[in-house]
């Protein structure tokens, strides 16, 4: 089943400007000897992401850093959805904090805004889209998840994002309370990783290194 898909190997562009994706996506990465620049570095320009899934976000931003660099790009498009907000924010998780000044006041405002709901459910779960887009137009992609609630007030001060936010099903601490070996660290015994882009990592490494 792997041998329809492409490998990856030697250097790859990351394209992503926001350092605290650059981190986890280099730890990920380290262990296959990938060798990680980052479009920062090479001095690309983020493309907007107009796409109105996860997915095409991401192949959008791996396909434009893939054009310019002449290597294969991995890019990811990640972000929360809240089932009271029917989704929101999803794939504008990002803009929201941005409009918002902070994540501190992004959190206070999809709380707020839950609240306004009325009791309302507190399910939520993060998505990561993965793609790598090669030179020649040849496209990989994986997209993971993990469920959870969110928590009010935000505890921790971990992490990064939306983390203090969100408390993934089965633990008593949120994202923001954990190291970042154990949000998005990859079982040595095989089994399934905790965070969404752990995940979506997982099934990537499975497709593309081994
Ligand atoms: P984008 O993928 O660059 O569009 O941004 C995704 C948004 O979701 C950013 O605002 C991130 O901070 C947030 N986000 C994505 N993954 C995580 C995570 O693992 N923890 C906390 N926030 C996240």
């Amino acid at each position: 089943m792997n041998d329809a898909h492409r490998k990856l190997s030697g250097r790859v562009v990351i394209a992503t400007h926001n350092p605290g994706k650059l981190r986890e996506m280099r730890e990920l990465l380290a262990p296959y000897g990938i060798e990680a620049v980052s479009a920062g570095d090479l001095g690309l320009i983020e493309p907007d992401e107009t796409g109105l899934t996860f997915l095409a976000n991401a192949e959008l931003k791996a396909r434009a850093a893939a054009e310019v660099s002449g290597l294969p790009a991995f890019a990811d498009d990640s972000g929360l959805c809240v089932d009271a907000l029917d989704g929101d924010p999803g794939i504008y998780s990002a803009r929201w904090a941005k409009e918002a000044g902070d994540f501190t006041a992004a959190m206070a405002h999809v709380h707020a805004l839950m609240q306004a709901r009325g009791a309302p459910t507190p399910r939520a779960h993060f998505v990561s889209a993965l793609a790598i887009v090669w030179p020649d137009g040849h496209l990989e992609q994986f997209e993971g998840k993990v469920f959870g609630d969110i928590v009010w007030p935000p505890r921790g001060d971990k992490g990064f994002g939306y983390d203090p936010f969100f408390q993934p099903d089965g633990h008593s601490r949120t994202f923001g309370e954990m190291s970042s070996d154990e949000k998005h660290g990859i079982p040595a015994d095989g089994s399934q990783a905790l965070s969404h882009r752990a995940r979506a990592f997982q099934d990537l490494s499975k497709a593309c290194f081994e």
